[in-house]
């Protein structure tokens, strides 16, 4: 065994020799068999996260889904596919035996490793079946995140998306936007972080969701900012570029003195005539405006570029206004420009706007040139501190 500050590593023998161990941390605990290669992630009440098994990727969300991913036959891709029920079931029950197993031969194992692994045995499928009807008591569907908040304690201060009609996005679809009352969101909060208990150690920031939750007025959400526990987490939030300018940089810095660290836009593009066609609010000078804003108040940004959007018919203008639009925005380190390809969704109003305009929807290929033209376009105003690129996959969000 060995033992570093709250990091404890104890090593076994599963029967037939096999080796194993478990790694106890704040954050999490680790099941690992060594020559296997197998390891199961926990979060600190004993929740199933994640796996690795098999030679598969596994994430299980908190309403209790389980999201596979493994190397595809083509080189550098993957695929993923979310189990069906009776399998998500079966991979619980593989970490279940296997932690088990550890708990037999754990009989002189330290207190705190005996404790996380009767924490382990707490939850069989039952358990975190039940476990999903509270989250779903105390959330309504988290749609989605930035890639770099899937690790966020997720509070929702506002439902749905205050615009919700943008012709691609489903995300929020049937859920009429609403703000809560600081009385019920004070409740959720309570909620939230009865539901995490010791698992808000796993979480590295707050996501204040749903979309656009920095519409509300000033003071109502500086107070809830200033509410929000774990109060040393850095807070982070979506808007759309139209409702930016309702708030002043005076207020933006209030907003980051209240602990908001980065907000992230769906730009989509730089191009207003692909804009108004996708239905988004504003154009690209208000996605300008608002990210000037924003950087003018210290915050982080990042900006989301939607590659494939209004297929073939709008393809050169979307990526030449793109560049033009991305070269005239103060970004820099800290600030993320992401590409995520356009999925169409089968009930969205994209589709059937697109075929009576005759616009063919633009195959892989077209959509890693576009990143790339816009990548090779990119002049960062600052070439000592340049923002950061990142993939947008909405396929693999797992709350
Ligand atoms: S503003 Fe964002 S969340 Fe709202 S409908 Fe448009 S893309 Fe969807």
């Amino acid at each position: 065994m060995t033992g570093q500050g709250p990091r404890l590593h104890w090593a076994t023998r599963l029967p037939a020799g096999r080796p194993a161990s478990l790694l106890v941390r704040p954050a999490a605990i680790n099941l690992l068999l060594e020559e296997e290669q197998f390891s199961f992630t926990f979060d600190p009440l004993g929740r199933l996260h994640g796996a690795f098994y098999q030679g598969r990727n596994y994430r299980r969300s908190l309403d209790n889904r389980v999201l596979a991913k493994w190397p595809a036959a083509e080189k550098g891709q993957k695929e993923r596919r979310w189990l069906a029920r009776e399998e998500a079931r079966g991979l619980v029950q593989v970490a279940q035996g296997l932690a088990g197993q550890m708990a037999a031969a754990a009989a002189d194992a330290p207190p705190a490793v005996a404790a996380a692994l009767a924490s382990l045995a707490r939850w069989d499928w039952a358990a975190l079946e039940a476990d999903r009807q509270r989250f779903q008591q105390i959330y309504t569907p988290v749609g989605i995140l930035p890639p770099d908040q899937y690790l966020a304690l997720v509070v929702q201060a506002t439902h749905g998306c205050s615009h919700n009609a943008c012709t691609f996005c489903t995300f929020y679809q049937d859920i009429p936007f609403r703000i809560k009352t600081p009385e019920q969101f004070r409740q959720h909060v309570a909620d939230v972080l009865d539901f995490f208990g010791p698992a808000v150690a796993m979480r590295r920031s707050i996501f204040l969701a749903d979309a656009n939750a920095l519409v509300i007025p000033m003071p109502r959400l500086r107070a809830l900012l200033q509410g929000l526990q774990p109060a040393a987490l850095p807070r982070f939030a979506f808007i759309d570029a139209f409702h930016v300018e309702r708030k002043s940089v005076a207020d933006w810095q209030e907003l980051r003195a209240d602990g908001l660290a980065r907000v992230t836009i769906g730009m989509e593009s730089g191009h207003d005539p692909l804009l108004r066609w996708l239905n988004k609010p504003g154009d690209a000078s208000d996605v300008l405006d608002a990210v000037t804003r924003l950087k003018a108040a210290g915050l982080q940004t990042s900006v989301i570029v939607l590659l494939g959007a209004g297929g073939d018919r709008y393809a050169q203008g979307h990526v030449a206004d793109t560049v033009a639009l991305l070269n005239a925005m103060p970004l820099g380190r800290g600030d993320l420009i992401y590409f995520s390809d356009f999925v169409p969704q089968a009930d969205a109003p994209y589709a059937g706007l697109a075929a009576a305009a005759g616009i063919e929807t633009l195959p892989a290929a077209a959509l890693r040139g576009q990143e790339n033209a816009i990548r090779a376009g990119f002049v960062a105003q600052n070439p000592a501190r340049p923002p950061q690129f990142a993939r947008y996959d909405i396929g693999e969000f797992v709350y």
